[in-house]
């Protein structure tokens, strides 16, 4: 690896976002280069420092409270996705840019209360999947691939449906954690939009499905056999209905070993 392109991976590397082969030629070249090695320790004093909780303020409830109230003109604009980011654009996006998408400074601006915590994890969830390499660990369209991989990585066995006929074609998966939980998250595709599902066990509860519209993404929640599951996508909202009940079909069979 040359200085060049150590420069341009260094911030994916910082942020961890790099895959093996990548992560293991920047560790050589910052062993072995002092003025790499130099500015990835500036970086990293940097990173710390703006990652300081004392510099994060929760939003005053008569904010957040106006935040959440639905006014009657009020419609979701979605918010631009970064897909895949070229390295070369997330290297020249800049430090402050990067440390505000991969801080969860901007958290405290989601409603932050019972279910609209879990919303709000969700959301962060969903959108830092988006970003760098962080959407798979499995990828793979056969759930007959997908739902092992899972296996001996969490204390249950999540529910692995193929949608392609219904087009949602799965395409991966990846551990994730939410509200406490280690939970499964399966990726769906819907033409260009990305699908997280998230799921994992609950105890007995079970709840009627709850639709979020929030910051530009739907969230659908429901619970059954004992999981709950949490949907969220940029896709219109009726594509997501679609998606949760293509899943809650049992014409539709979940993998079973
Ligand atoms: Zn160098």
């Amino acid at each position: 690896m040359i200085c060049d392109d150590a420069g341009l991976l260094m911030h994916a590397y910082l942020d961890d976002e790099l895959d093996a082969a990548d992560s293991a030629a920047m560790a050589r070249h910052l062993d072995q280069c002092a003025a790499c090695k130099a500015r990835y320790e500036t970086y990293t004093i940097m990173q710390k420092a703006l990652s300081e909780p004392s510099l994060y303020h929760r939003t005053p409830d008569a904010l957040r409270a106006r935040w959440n109230t639905p006014t009657a003109s009020a419609t979701p604009t979605p918010l631009p996705i970064r897909r895949r980011v070229p390295v070369a654009f997330a290297a020249a996006a800049g430090f402050a840019a990067a440390m505000l998408l991969s801080t969860p400074a901007w958290l405290h601006w989601l409603p932050s209360r019972g279910a609209n915590d879990v919303v709000a994890q969700v959301i962060s969830s969903h959108v830092r999947s988006l970003q760098g390499e962080h959407l798979m660990d499995v990828v793979s369209t056969d759930q007959h691939t997908v739902k092992p991989w899972f296996e001996g990585k969490l204390d249950f066995s999540p529910r692995v449906k193929d949608l392609a006929s219904e087009g949602f074609p799965l395409v991966g998966g990846r551990m994730d954690a939410l509200d406490g939980h280690s939970v499964a998250a399966l990726v769906y595709k819907r033409r260009l939009h990305v699908i997280n599902l998230f799921q994992w066990p609950v105890d007995g509860s079970t709840s009627a499905s709850a639709t979020t519209q929030e910051h530009g993404y739907t969230v659908i929640r429901w619970t059954g056999d004992g999981m709950r599951y949490v949907a969220i996508s940029d896709v219109n909202e009726g594509d997501l209905r679609q998606f949760v009940l293509a899943f809650q079909n049992d014409a539709n069979p979940a993998m079973t070993r």
